[in-house]
């Protein structure tokens, strides 16, 4: 495949112009007309709001809260909210860019958003992190709505905090909307599958590049960076599908074993260790920094975002790389990658199967009819499998890597929703 990738010698401080890099040069390689380039260049809504929370010393703390609805297109805007000190205006506008990409090639009827609270949630207690979720869904109480605008989780947010959320946005307007959030617990209307559906998105999409490179499952190995919702079960998955996996970490500690990691066992640690790898006995510990660049053939960052970088980018072994991260890698290491001969399944295709799920779950909530886990992962696999082919049958038709197929992928359908939809 030839490059198509964006200016190496231009660098990308903000994670929008990343996002826009990319879509620009998608653009120009589809033909996507300029009008159309512009409505989407513009996320149609930015809101930011400051929460007072009480904190439990009896002092008052001020948060930043946002909310970014890039577009609605195809259908009411998705996308999660993120507690984590980074937040900032420019990043919850990626990542709500990135939303309506992603949700186009998947094929769900909807457009992109994100949120986030500035906040450090490992330094917070429960009832704290309860009040700021509350008085978060409160502000947000105009922006939400179940056709309208549809949060689920993100980095540092869980079903704990989506059922606050629905609990004060369900007092807000008096009945039980339960489709108005997604990655709820199951209890409250979550979907079976929902909490592993982001790694088994990675682990369908890995398996389906593996298949187009003549390589077999059992014959590769793979290091996975980070071991939250999308790494532990992304590592999990992969393992039971016959997938060796050498490395993984996450921000407390990194570790290689070159005869396969047990991850029933890390993910064991994990659970009874504050979810931190600090101290897992099954591997050698090695430095962060070694984790991406250790000898492996797949590669799945799923931690956070611009992690593979210019620096970086050049010492990385794998030949696969399966983004279950937003953003973790630059525009300025693409063009690395490529002269490498390295495949990317980006994240707008690879980490897809979390909303894909979530979509499923607004479903059975609509119709108040639930389906079996077995229901779920079926038609998750079919959605990622199709979605999959038309990326990478994209990347062939426009002699481009997969990053820029995903990206034309999408285009092609936000075009069509965008001038039917017309204009004032
Ligand atoms: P999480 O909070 O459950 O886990 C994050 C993991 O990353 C943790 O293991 C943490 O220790 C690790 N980490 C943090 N900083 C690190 C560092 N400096 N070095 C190494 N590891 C580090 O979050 P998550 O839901 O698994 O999300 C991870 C990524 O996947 C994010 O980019 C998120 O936007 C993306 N994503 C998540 C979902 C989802 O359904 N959860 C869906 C799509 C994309």
């Amino acid at each position: 495949m030839s490059t198509h990738t964006v200016n190496a010698t231009q660098a990308h401080d903000s994670m929008f112009d990343a996002v826009l890099a990319r879509l620009d040069v998608a653009a120009k390689l589809m033909n996507l007309s300029d009008e159309v380039l512009q409505v989407l260049r513009n996320p149609s809504k930015q809101v930011k709001v400051s929460l007072p929370i009480m904190m439990d010393n009896g002092k008052i703390q001020v948060f930043e809260g946002y909310r970014t609805v890039h577009s609605t297109h195809l259908g009411p805007s998705k996308g999660g909210i993120r507690y984590a000190m980074d937040v900032n205006a420019d990043e919850v506008m990626a990542l709500a860019a990135w939303m309506s990409f992603k949700c186009a090639v998947a094929n769900l009827p909807y457009g992109g958003a994100k949120g986030g609270i500035k906040c450090e949630p490992r330094n917070m207690s429960v009832g704290e992190l309860e009040r700021l979720s509350r008085a978060y869904a409160v502000s947000m109480k105009d922006v939400f709505g179940v056709n309208r605008d549809i949060p689920a989780p993100d980095m540092g947010t869980s079903g704990r905090e989506m059922a606050w959320i629905l609990d004060e946005f369900n007092k807000i307007n008096g009945e039980d909307s339960p489709g108005v959030i997604t990655g709820k617990p199951i209890a409250i209307g979550g979907s079976l599958g929902r909490d592993a559906a982001t790694g088994r998105g990675v682990m369908v999409n890995t398996l389906a590049a593996l298949k187009k490179m003549n390589l077999k499952a059992n014959e590769v190995t793979a290091v996975v960076q980070g071991f939250g919702n999308v790494g532990s079960h992304a590592a999990r998955l992969l393992s039971e599908k016959g997938v060796k996996i050498v490395g993984i970490g996450d921000h407390t500690a990194s570790f290689y074993n070159e005869k396969g990691i047990d991850i029933a066992a890390a993910i064991d640690f994990a659970a009874k260790n504050n979810r931190v790898l600090k101290g897992f006995k099954g591997a050698t510990e090695i430095k962060a920094e070694e984790l991406l660049t250790s000898k492996c053939d797949v590669l799945v960052p799923a931690a956070l975002q611009n992690v593979i970088t210019e620096e970086n980018a050049g010492k990385i072994q794998a030949k696969l790389i399966v983004e279950g991260a937003n953003g973790p890698t630059t525009p300025e290491a693409d063009p690395i990658l490529n002269d490498k001969k390295i495949i990317c399944v980006p994240d707008i295709l690879a980490n897809s199967g979390g909303v894909t799920v979530s979509y499923f779950e607004w479903v059975q909530n609509k119709a108040g009819y639930y389906w079996t886990e077995e229901e779920v992962n079926t038609k998750h696999d079919l959605k990622m499998e199709i979605a999959f082919e038309a990326v990478w049958n994209n990347a062939t038709q426009f002699k481009t890597g997969m990053r820029i197929a995903a990206y034309i992928t999408a285009l092609q359908k936000i075009e069509q929703g965008v001038k039917l939809k017309g204009a004032y």
